[in-house]
């Protein structure tokens, strides 16, 4: 099974619920690349008035921005993975690095997410990511094998089929700063190695890898081309349909 390309939009805690709706409507409506997973991280309150808006056949899939750790119990305000996988969401964005920094999600709690999500059936977009200092220092590639070992490489060979890794570098998201696709390239390639290492080439091959970080209709055909990048999880462009529309056309 060879890897898919995917673009998935990221919302974070914008639009209301009939400005999400008219979004996905237009998305579902435009003409778009069936071949490419289309996915929309939406926030939680409209998780099910969209599941209920989007037809089937539109191929469009949700995401959560988030889930607990635990499958019920006392942690008020929050959000199990159970409940997602009931509601028959299909995906979760985990590990993004608004949520590691603002919420203090370490690579520890990440692993016990992600073991939730996976145990109550749902695929996770695990974000990954260096902040510029790290960058600035060249330590990106060990900061970023430091999160996958922590946090994901606990998983067997078999659940990785379950898991689309995202390439953030943080001081691209929402700068309007993108890494070049040299840049993008070198990570990809670098994590789909530490894939290959850990699992074989197989799940390495089968995995996809996701950039994100300013992709824009203009900048994601470039970005895409590169061999190791495979999509690319899009935060401020895919609030505006036609955007995120030619970002989507971009493969
Ligand atoms: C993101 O939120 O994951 C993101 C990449 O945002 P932006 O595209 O706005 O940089």
């Amino acid at each position: 099974m060879a890897r898919k390309f995917i673009a998935a939009g990221n919302w974070k805690m914008n639009t209301t619920i009939k400005e999400g709706i008219s979004l996905a409507q237009k998305l579902q409506d435009g003409k778009r690349d069936v071949n490419v997973v289309t996915i929309l991280g939406v926030p939680a309150t409209h998780l099910y008035p969209l599941k209920k808006k989007i037809k089937a056949s539109s191929k469009i899939l949700l995401a959560a921005q988030n889930c607990h750790h635990k499958v019920s119990g006392a942690y008020t305000g929050e959000i199990s993975p159970a409940m997602l996988a009931d509601l028959k969401i299909p995906y979760v964005i985990l590990g993004h690095s608004e949520r590691r920094e603002y919420n203090h999600e370490d690579n520890a709690l990440l692993a016990s997410k992600l073991r939730a999500a996976l145990d109550a059936g749902l695929k996770v977009i695990f974000c990954c990511g260096e902040a510029l200092d790290i960058r600035k220092a060249s330590t990106h590639v060990a900061h970023v094998k430091t999160q996958l070992v922590e946090s994901l490489f606990f998983l067997s060979a078999a659940e990785m089929k379950n898991i689309v890794i995202a390439y953030e570098p943080i001081w691209a998201i929402g700068t309007g700063e993108t890494a070049t696709p040299q840049q993008a390239q070198e990570m990809h390639q670098a994590i789909r190695s530490m894939l290959s290492k850990k699992y074989g080439k197989r799940v390495a091959e089968n995995t996809s890898i996701l950039y994100g970080g300013s992709v824009k209709g203009n900048n994601a055909k470039e970005i895409f081309s590169q061999p190791d990048v495979d999509g690319g999880l899009v935060g401020g462009a895919s609030l505006n349909a036609d955007e995120f529309l030619q970002v989507i056309n971009s493969f």
